[in-house]
């Protein structure tokens, strides 16, 4: 039998939490105190109440087919509170009016030209079906997604349906996105492949073949919001949870390490023999100054972006766009995304249209600085024209704030994410993960736990 042992956790979002849960499952024994700087556990997992339900401000949908989130929602015995979405057709707003998203692209990249009519020009298309022309594609290292892709497919591809796409996921810009970070699977296939179109293919093919089940959802989420998880987690885990507790400083001892934390003013030293380190970046390169000042150079090169989610209420009635709208920059409009969560999700369904709607995407957050009821004056406005609503006067709004909510995979990500963990790894007993690292999703963030626990067990 091994001693009990100290774990302590730098931040009680859902890294940190998944990361309890799984130490706990792995050492019944060990005490695990979770360090959270805010007043409230689970970071970017938050509910609010609205017209009677709980509604997600931060996440609100996981990506199913990255397993690890389902599956931990099963492991708190929270199958039965799964929810599949009752559709999932969205469209995208261009400055010539709503068009269907269409099917079978990587993240907005194309496998072939056919389906693109209407979204595209007829020059556009043209230009996309142009590429199998060109000379066989040659990709030395790192690029940016719209670099390559305008370049192989032109700019309309680029601008109409991988920018709302992205900028969905990230909140951040293609041109700037790291291919290798933002779409591993087609960056892998780019070599044999010789072209975009055939990458493409091959990743959607490879990806339905690792699947298997690939007539099962692609998202889920949870009735009670996925903002319910938090508290079932850190029960589970039987957590000593700390809140309005930050760590300020990491000091490695002979027999571990000592933390400085609490006010920053009258901070308490807190000894640890693991530590997991799940802040964003810039606290993470902060909090690591001294115990890993190898890491701190990479960590301080991924930015965020701001954003803020607008939750509404309106009088029933029918939006009549599937589950959502994509607005990409050139739409010139305020917001850059609308979800219909009252006809997304059937738990949501028969009373008010519910529906969020978020602003400010990375170097665009200049609306951020509105008030509270400006800013969510101006999203009510923006949004019952984008769905043509006949009573646009909403019953009930939340506004929340995401300031740095999403980090930048920016172009040499892998690079950077590659130097973080050989610079953690060489001290004993300290990893890091997050969202900052392998994936911005739910889903990533629980397998990087995951793999934070092995590594530290
Ligand atoms: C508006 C929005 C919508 C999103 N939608 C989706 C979606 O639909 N689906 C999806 O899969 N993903 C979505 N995401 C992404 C996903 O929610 C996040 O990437 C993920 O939740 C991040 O989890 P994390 O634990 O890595 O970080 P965080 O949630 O940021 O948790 C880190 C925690 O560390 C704390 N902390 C910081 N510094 C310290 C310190 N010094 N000491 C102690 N604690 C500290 C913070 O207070 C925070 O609670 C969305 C994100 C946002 C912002």
């Amino acid at each position: 039998m091994t001693a009990r042992r100290r774990l302590v956790v730098v931040g009680g979002g859902i890294t940190g939490l998944a990361a309890a849960f799984e130490w706990r499952r792995r050492r019944p024994d060990d005490e695990i105190v979770v360090l959270e700087a805010a007043d409230r556990l689970g970071g970017k997992l938050h509910r609010v109440e609205l017209a009677g339900h709980w509604y997600d401000s931060g996440p609100e949908a996981m990506l199913a087919r990255v397993p690890e989130a389902v599956r931990l929602v099963e492991a708190l015995g929270l199958g039965d509170r799964l929810v599949a979405p009752a559709t999932t057709q969205a469209s995208v707003v261009l400055p010539d009016g709503r068009h269907p998203l269409p099917a079978g692209t990587v993240l907005g990249v194309p496998a072939a030209a056919d389906g693109l009519e209407g979204l595209l020009s007829p020059g556009g298309v043209a230009r996309v079906r142009a590429e199998t022309d060109l000379p066989p594609l040659r990709v030395a290292g790192d690029v940016s997604v719209g670099g390559l892709l305008r370049e192989r497919l032109g700019d309309e591809v680029v601008d109409r349906l991988v920018e709302p796409l992205l900028g969905g996921v990230y909140a951040g810009r293609s041109d700037e996105l790291s291919l290798r970070a933002t779409m591993p699977a087609l960056a892998g296939q780019l070599a044999s492949a010789g072209s975009v179109l055939a990458a493409a293919a091959a990743a959607r093919d490879a990806g339905a073949r690792s699947r298997g089940d690939a007539d099962g959802p692609v998202f889920a989420t949870v009735a009670d919001g996925i903002g319910s998880l938090p508290e079932a987690l850190v029960t589970a885990a039987a957590a000593d949870v700390r809140l309005r507790t930050p760590a300020h400083a990491l000091r490695r001892t002979a027999a571990g390490f000592e933390l400085s934390v609490g006010p920053a003013a009258a901070p308490e030293v807190l000894t640890a023999d693991a530590v997991l380190v799940t802040a964003p970046a810039p606290k993470a390169a902060r909090l690591l100054a001294e115990a890993v000042p190898g890491a701190v150079e990479p960590l301080r090169g991924i930015p965020y972006a701001s954003m803020a989610v607008v939750a509404m209420a309106f009088p029933a009635q029918d939006a009549d766009a599937g589950s959502g709208l994509l607005v990409p920059p050139i739409a010139g409009r305020l917001v850059k995304g609308v979800t219909v969560s009252s006809a997304k999700w059937p738990h949501l369904a028969g009373g008010p249209l519910l529906v969020r709607s978020s602003v400010g995407r990375f170097r665009d957050e200049s609306e951020l600085q509105r008030s509270d009821e400006d800013l969510t004056a101006a999203v009510v406005a923006d949004v019952a024209e984008l769905l043509g609503l006949a009573r646009p006067e909403p019953l009930e709004t939340r506004l929340v704030r995401w300031g740095g909510g999403l980090p930048q995979y920016l172009v040499g990500h892998p690079g950077r994410v590659a130097a973080i963990r050989a610079a953690v790894g060489e001290v004993p007993g300290l990893a890091i993960a997050g969202a900052a690292f392998e994936g911005v999703g739910v889903p990533a963030c629980i397998r990087d736990a995951y793999r934070a626990v092995d590594s530290l067990l």
